[in-house]
């Protein structure tokens, strides 16, 4: 069968654009392996410019929303807490929130086949396909790759073959639902979820209420994992330490742990467009590194592609160059951001600077805010946090000497990166 647009995966990203090219009467169609509602491994956080981008009001919204007012941080063992008074981030179901994006693109006209593996694409001169494990082929002008970190669009064009392991963040989550008593009786902190850092894995550990709903896992950088120190001895050591602080009991069957790869420690480190293709989201490897958020970046960016896709079938014309504007648009709206959680991720490489950051900064609330929350939540934009380390360049310098005095380092180790 014919169309313009052939869009791989109904994630968000896939889901989004798909939505944003039938409301311009585009004919689409959006393959999605999975039947729809699909699962998705994910922690479930948004942030507020997520509903901008899909014109949602919060308010008037029938998914689960947990308002999300700030988070507590676990360094060393004590939980440091931060409050912005103010719903900062909201949790979601994934399930319940990635079918409204894709019953949206139904209702704007887009053909939606699930349940169906794309194994292949074929780029054309004229005309590009993609082929599903059943041997059915569907043709379209343009094929938008949407397909999560290994996106068969991806690989087919030759943009992404394979990921480098110090760039894939592995994961592993589960989501149980409770009740609500369970819930109350576990945790006090509803809407402040729990975050437990890991510096030397370049990672953390959640633990997240949504409601009765119970978001626990952790993601770590893949390089940094050995054969006695994997995942999943990791996240033993987590669900016991969870254990020990009352967090959970043996009353609670959580739903089996389930592993997911994703890049989010450079944003895209490859070609994001070619001949009649675009990669949008986790397929571009547009995932933030300051949090592993994801969902924003998908649908920036199958927005983006949706422009630039409405503006090919304007001109007729789906080559790399015609194409090209792609980066030009998501460049200037996202490398900030991935600049950003370069630069703190990677201060924690060092001795120096992650005992400072343990013995002092993190306990101020002015400074986690500043160098964790801020960043993570995107509360503020990348160059006020800049700014705001700055202006406190004597306090850090002040607390670097306290450390070395303390903790027997010195300025040297800021050059030796310590983690194995
Ligand atoms: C454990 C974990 C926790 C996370 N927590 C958060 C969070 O709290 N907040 C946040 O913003 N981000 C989070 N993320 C990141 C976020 O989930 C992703 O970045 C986001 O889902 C990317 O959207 P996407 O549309 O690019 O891809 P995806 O959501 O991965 O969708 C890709 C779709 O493509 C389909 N597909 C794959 N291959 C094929 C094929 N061959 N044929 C047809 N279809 C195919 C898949 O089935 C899938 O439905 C988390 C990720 C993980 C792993």
């Amino acid at each position: 069968m014919k169309y313009e647009v052939i869009v791989v995966g109904a994630g968000p990203g896939g889901a989004f654009a798909a939505r944003q090219l039938a409301k311009k009467g585009v004919k689409v169609l959006l393959i999605e392996k999975q039947t729809i509602p699909r699962k998705k491994p994910c922690a479930g956080w948004v942030t507020p410019e997520v509903f901008d981008l899909l014109g949602w009001d919060p308010k008037k919204l029938n998914i689960l929303l947990e308002e999300t007012r700030g988070g507590i941080l676990w360094i060393k063992g004590e939980p440091l807490h931060t409050d912005y008074q103010r719903p900062i981030a909201y949790g979601i179901l994934r399930n319940e929130f990635d079918t409204k994006i894709v019953e949206e693109a139904r209702s704007a006209g887009a053909d939606l086949i699930d349940g169906t593996k794309v194994t292949d694409i074929d780029i054309g001169s004229d005309r590009a396909m993609v082929i599903t494990s059943g041997g059915k082929t569907f043709e379209g002008q343009i094929i938008i790759g949407a397909g999560g970190t290994y996106c068969p669009v991806a690989k087919g064009s030759g943009l992404r073959k394979s990921w480098a392991r110090d760039e894939l963040c592995v994961t592993f989550s589960s989501e149980t639902r409770i009740g609500k008593e369970k819930a109350a009786q576990l945790t006090k902190h509803r809407g402040y979820p729990e975050f437990f850092f890991m510096p030397w894995e370049m990672g953390y550990g959640w633990y997240f209420l949504k409601q009765d709903y119970l978001s626990i896992g952790l993601g770590v950088r893949c390089n940094l994992l050995s054969r006695d120190k994997n995942l999943r001895f990791l996240l033993n050591n987590f669900l016991n330490q969870l254990r020990e602080l009352g967090r959970l009991d043996d009353s609670v069957t959580l739903s089996p742990f389930r592993g997911y790869n994703y890049g989010t420690y450079f944003g895209p480190t490859g070609m994001t467009y070619g001949n009649r293709v675009l990669l949008v989201g986790d397929a571009g490897g547009f995932s933030l590194n300051s949090s592993g958020e994801g969902i924003r970046p998908a649908l920036v960016t199958g927005g983006f592609a949706a422009e630039i896709v409405l503006d090919a079938l304007h001109r007729g014309r789906f080559d790399e160059h015609t194409l090209s504007p792609y980066e030009e648009k998501w460049y200037p709206a996202l490398r900030r951001y991935y600049r950003r959680g370069s630069f703190l991720i990677y201060q924690l490489r060092h001795t120096t600077i992650t005992e400072v950051f343990h013995n002092f900064i993190m306990k101020e609330d002015d400074l986690r805010r500043l160098l964790f929350f801020d960043p993570f939540y995107n509360v503020v934009p990348p160059k006020k946090t800049y700014l705001g380390i700055l202006s406190r360049i004597p306090k850090l310098t002040r607390y670097a000497f306290k450390t070395m005095a303390v903790e027997s380092i010195s300025l040297s180790d800021l050059w030796r990166p310590n983690y194995p």
